[in-house]
């Protein structure tokens, strides 16, 4: 054990919809939970794999209700099966998974056919969502119950609250907080292990929110921010992957595990597209000082997995990742008329924010006379539109281009903080391989330097990149 790592009293473990396949994945499952016994054990589950995209599809047909109800049918059938496959009929829990997927499915339809066209949209629609999570996590409860592990379950609309961003709603963590402790704590202290729904949470007026697709993780990490004050946790993340790589494995066949990442860098990593952890989990685990590990469910004892913590590994290498974005379109917003006029960024930023375009990177020179920023390619038809038709930046004194063949390369590494040189190192490393640079920026964070170039540049510059700052050297 290392010097600042504390004694772990409870862990939670976030199982993702790829752990719950068949008969065979859940007794792994039911071995892992075996294997931590001593300690106490609080499990977060997604929706069994791909019923959330089930959902939402039935959802967007509503409008015919038949389609929509034999959509119903297609994934109560499909949960059936799945329960048929793991819970001996001879449990009293077969019977009661089953009841109570037709009830949650009744409740479904019900709402279909009474609440569309009445409540707000996205209202339901996260009603609608979350019902994949409560189906898979009561079925889990009811296989642990008939294969003896004793386990409570727990829908969490009853401990996290939540404001009332449907579709990504953020929790309150005070309220949660004292929820989550009198609901959990005391299952726990049974010598239970209590097993919670991810996803969802509630507002205070009642109504049902979903974080965020992928959100189950935020899940796992509020409710070990809202424990960590009674017992000292750490967080499993069990997904189908080792943890996070170096760089993208299919473009840069050297990628490596990493063995450890402090929560910083990891931030990085979720920000800029590794779509393996959901980015806010890191800001409440960090918050705590929780340590969390990403294991790869089909081998449970592997040591091949990446653990995340506040240590930073000073004297590794300076750069710890490659990480790309493929499919940029880098936008240029040019006017003498911005040189010393405030509120153009804040008109230009609220323009795109209203109408839902998400700005990946942000750069202006210093002589303001152009701001240059970059959306996803699929925002950039559109960001143009807004633009050329806005009152403001519509007219003759501004000038838009748009290049839709860009992509973002970030070296990322908390080894850099205070290291100068590192820049230098990366331009005169890209001006070799002649790659052109056409634009750059650094959070101020300085554990990322982020460049835009040509998507025909991309791969040869991930190579030169791993080449120049991590070689051979990468963790394995
Ligand atoms: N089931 C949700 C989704 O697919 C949440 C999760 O899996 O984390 O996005
Ligand atoms: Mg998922």
């Amino acid at each position: 054990m290392q010097e600042n790592e504390k004694e772990i009293q409870h862990y939670i473990f976030k199982f993702g919809g790829s752990c719950f396949k068949n008969a065979e994945s859940f007794s792994r499952a039911l071995k892992i939970l075996q294997n931590y016994q001593q300690y106490k054990i609080t499990i977060v589950c997604s929706a069994f794999m791909g019923v959330t995209d089930k959902l939402l599809e039935l959802f967007d047909k509503r409008c015919n209700f038949e389609d929509a109800m034999s959509q119903v049918d297609d994934l109560k059938t499909y949960h059936e099966t799945l329960i048929a496959e793991v819970i001996p009929k001879s449990s009293e829990m077969h019977k009661r998974a089953l009841d109570y997927i037709q009830m949650w499915v009744e409740r479904l339809g019900d709402a279909l056919k009474r609440e569309s066209g009445m409540c707000p949209e996205t209202e339901l629609k996260d009603y609608v969502l979350s019902l994949g999570e409560r189906l898979s996590t009561f079925t889990f409860s009811c296989y642990l119950a008939a294969m003896k592990f004793p386990a409570q379950f727990l829908s969490s609309d009853e401990i996290i609250v939540t404001n009332a961003f449907f579709g990504s709603a953020l929790p309150d963590l005070d309220k949660t907080a004292g929820k989550v402790q009198a609901k959990i704590l005391p299952i726990l202290q049974e010598g239970k292990a209590a097993i919670v729904t991810g996803y969802y949470g509630m507002t205070e007026s009642g109504k049902i929110t979903t974080l965020g697709r992928g959100g189950s993780d935020f899940s796992a990490t509020i409710i070990a921010y809202c424990i960590e004050p009674k017992l000292s946790s750490k967080v499993i993340f069990w997904k189908d992957v080792d943890g996070l790589l170096s760089a993208d494995p299919r473009i840069e066949r050297r990628a490596k595990l990493l063995k450890h990442i402090s929560y910083a860098e990891a931030k990085e990593l979720a920000a800029f597209g590794t779509k393996i952890l959901y980015p806010l989990c890191l800001i409440t685990l960090e918050r705590q000082g929780i340590p969390a590990e990403i294991r790869n469910f089909a081998k449970p004892n592997s040591q091949k997995f990446t653990e995340i913590s506040n240590l930073i590994e000073k004297k590794k290498e300076i750069v710890k990742a490659i990480t790309s974005l493929p499919d940029i379109s880098m936008v240029t917003l040019e006017s003498q008329a911005m040189v010393s006029l405030p509120g153009t960024a804040a008109k230009l930023f609220s323009l795109l924010g209203d109408n839902h375009v998400n700005i990946v990177f942000i750069s202006q020179a210093s002589s303001e006379n152009n701001i240059t920023f970059g959306v996803d390619r699929q925002d950039g038809h559109k960001t143009g539109e807004l633009l050329r038709h806005s009152p403001h930046f519509g007219t003759h004194w501004f000038s838009v281009k748009i290049e839709n063949d860009a992509s973002l390369v970030a070296i990322i590494g908390a080894g850099m903080l205070h290291v100068p040189g590192v820049a230098g190192k990366l331009f005169s490393a890209l001006g070799k391989h002649a790659i052109n640079v056409r634009a750059i920026t650094q959070g101020s964070s300085e554990l990322n330097i982020t460049v835009i170039i040509a998507r025909d540049d991309l791969e040869n510059a991930i190579h030169v990149l791993y080449e120049t700052f991590i070689g051979n050297n990468g963790e394995e």
